[in-house]
């Protein structure tokens, strides 16, 4: 099986406020796109990594993929607006070669070799395959809309049957550009890429996550992912 892996870490990182875009912060003497592309690059199905970055990242995207010991080429590219356009973007470079391609956020820096395996593994016999885990909270919808003085619950989501997505996330390369290229096409927005495939009527099959996959957000999340990779590596 040939595999592409697309990383996308266009994002400026606002709400981490760490004043750099958030996959090139340093964490704990690395990066987060370092992390990343360290385990990215032991997955031996993957045999090309395509990088989306802010514009003029390139190098420093380069010399990340350097810095983590890759060995299989490695495309740089400057990402789009929304993470969506970003994929579309590397997706585009990806090699027609490759059946399926593996999408990542450079944001999930602890997401497990197994998880990218898995997720290739049941793409191929499904044609998308995501990481995700259930929810283990209760939900509540809360008005925010500033009519309120405090923020007011407005009432409770049932949990049963929800599940939180994550990445890494699994695709037939076909139909991956199929549903990009409609979303385009359409106008469809969507904050991760099953929800395009599925728009085209697909069912992606799902993939254990981990409560560990963590998306560094904000502060917060920096300090907790800074201390599972060190605790890993104890
Ligand atoms: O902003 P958020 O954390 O949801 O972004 C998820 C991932 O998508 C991050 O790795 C971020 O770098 C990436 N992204 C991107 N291009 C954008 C926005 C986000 O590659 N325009």
């Amino acid at each position: 099986m040939y595999a592409s892996a697309i990383v996308v870490a266009a994002g400026s990182g606002s709400r981490l406020g760490a004043g750099t875009p958030k996959a090139f912060v340093p964490f704990g003497g690395s990066t987060l796109l370092a992390m990343t592309l360290r385990t990215i690059g032991t997955v031996a199905s993957v045999a090309e990594v395509v990088i989306a970055v802010p514009s003029g990242m390139e190098p420093d995207a380069r010399r990340e993929a350097v810095t983590a010991g890759m060995s299989i080429p490695v495309k740089t590219i400057a990402g789009g607006k929304q993470r969506q356009d970003s994929v579309r973007i590397a997706l585009a470079l990806t090699s027609a070669e490759a059946e399926l391609v593996l999408i990542h956020d450079a944001a999930r820096p602890l997401a497990t070799v197994a998880m990218f395996e898995q997720s290739l593994a049941q793409a191929e016999v499904y044609g998308a395959a995501i990481v995700a885990i259930p929810v283990a909270d209760t939900l509540k919808r809360v008005l925010t809309d500033g009519t309120q003085d405090v923020p007011i619950i407005a009432g409770t989501v049932p949990r049963s049957g929800l599940w939180q997505a994550q990445t890494p996330q699994a695709f037939k390369r076909s139909l991956l550009i199929e549903a990009h290229t409609r979303a385009l096409r359409s106008g469809i927005e969507a904050t991760d890429d099953a929800d395009l495939v599925e728009q085209i009527g697909v069912r992606a099959v799902v993939v254990p996550g981990s409560p560990l996959n963590l998306k560094v957000t904000t502060a917060d999340d920096r300090w907790l992912v800074e201390t599972i990779a060190t605790a890993r590596l104890r």
